[in-house]
C-alpha cells in the first residue's frame, strides 16, 4: 500500500512535494512501522526462524550455528515452548535471541482487540518465565497484522519484525531450491526467513524437505558472500532498522 503510493508519488508528483511529502509519512512509519531491514550498509544477515521450537529441527539448527559461528532469532510459539522449554533454554544458552511468534498459530486478525491482547500478554509472559529473557520482539503468525494488532504488540512492549528474502521452506522442494531462494537475492542487512518448526494449514501437506539441511547450505553460502548470520537485535542496535508499513489480514 505505502509502497504503491509512493510509486505513485514518484510518478506525479514534484520532487519538492515528494521531499515535503516523505517528511510527513518517514516520522509516521518510525511510528507504525514494522522492522524489515538495517537502516545502513552492513554484511550482516539476521536470520530468522518461526515456529518453533522443534524437537527434531531446532537441534539440528542450533549445531549448524555453532559450527558456523553463527548467530539467529527463533520466533517461537508459547504452547511449543512449554512443551519443550529445555529446547528454548538451550537457544538462549547458545547466545541466540527468542522472540514472540504467538501462543498458537493464529491470524490475530481474526480475534478482538482484547482477546488479541490478552493472548501476546500470556504467551509473552510465559516464554519469558520459560527463557528467562525478556522478550522485546514479535512476528506475528503468516504476517498477518493490523493497526489494531500492531498497536496492542506495541504497548505490551513489542516491536513487529517482518521479512525480506525466505526460503519458502514449507514447499516440498530440494534443499538446494529453497536455499537458493535466499542465496540469489539476499543482501547484506536483510532479515531472511526460516522455520524449524512448521505449522501448516489444515489442507496443506507436511513437505519432506530437510530444512535443517536447507540452513546448512545458506550458512555456507553466506560464508562465500562475505556475509555473516546474526540475530536481529544485534544487526539493528548496530546499523538502526528500516521501518515498512505492513498491514495484512
Ligand atoms: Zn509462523
Amino acid at each position: 500500500m505505502l509502497a504503491k503510493i509512493s510509486q505513485l508519488g514518484r510518478d506525479f508528483l514534484p520532487a519538492d512535494t515528494r521531499r515535503r511529502l516523505k517528511a510527513v509519512v518517514d516520522p509516521l512509519l518510525a511510528t507504525v512501522g514494522s522492522v524489515q531491514a538495517a537502516k545502513t550498509a552492513t554484511s550482516v544477515v539476521a536470520l530468522t526462524f518461526d515456529d518453533g521450537p522443534d524437537a527434531t529441527v531446532t537441534p539440528q539448527v542450533l549445531d549448524l550455528l555453532r559450527q558456523a559461528g553463527a548467530r539467529a532469532t527463533f520466533f517461537i510459539l508459547s504452547d511449543h515452548a512449554e512443551r519443550l522449554p529445555q529446547i528454548v533454554r538451550d537457544i538462549v544458552a547458545q547466545g541466540h535471541e527468542i522472540g514472540l511468534h504467538g501462543d498458537r498459530h493464529d491470524r490475530l486478525t481474526q480475534f478482538s482487540t482484547s482477546e488479541v491482547r490478552s493472548r501476546l500478554a500470556v504467551a509473552k509472559a510465559a516464554i519469558e518465565t520459560i527463557s528467562g529473557t525478556r522478550i522485546t520482539l514479535f512476528r506475528p503468525p503468516y504476517g498477518a497484522q493490523t493497526l489494531a494488532t500492531y498497536i496492542i504488540a506495541k504497548s505490551l512492549g513489542l516491536q513487529t519484525v517482518v521479512w525480506g528474502p525466505y526460503a519458502e521452506d514449507w514447499l516440498d522442494s530440494s534443499p538446494e531450491a529453497a536455499a537458493a531462494k535466499v542465496l540469489g537475492v539476499v543482501r547484506g542487512g536483510e532479515i531472511a526467513l526460516f522455520h524449524d518448526g512448521l505449522e501448516l494449514d489444515d489442507d496443506a501437506v507436511r513437505p519432506a524437505l530437510d530444512r535443517a539441511r536447507v540452513v546448512e547450505l545458506v550458512l555456507d553460502g553466506f560464508k562465500a558472500r562475505g556475509l555473516t548470520a546474526d540475530t536481529v537485535s544485534a544487526m539493528i542496535d548496530a546499523s538502526g532498522a528500516r521501518k515498512t508499513g505492513w498491514f495484512r489480514t
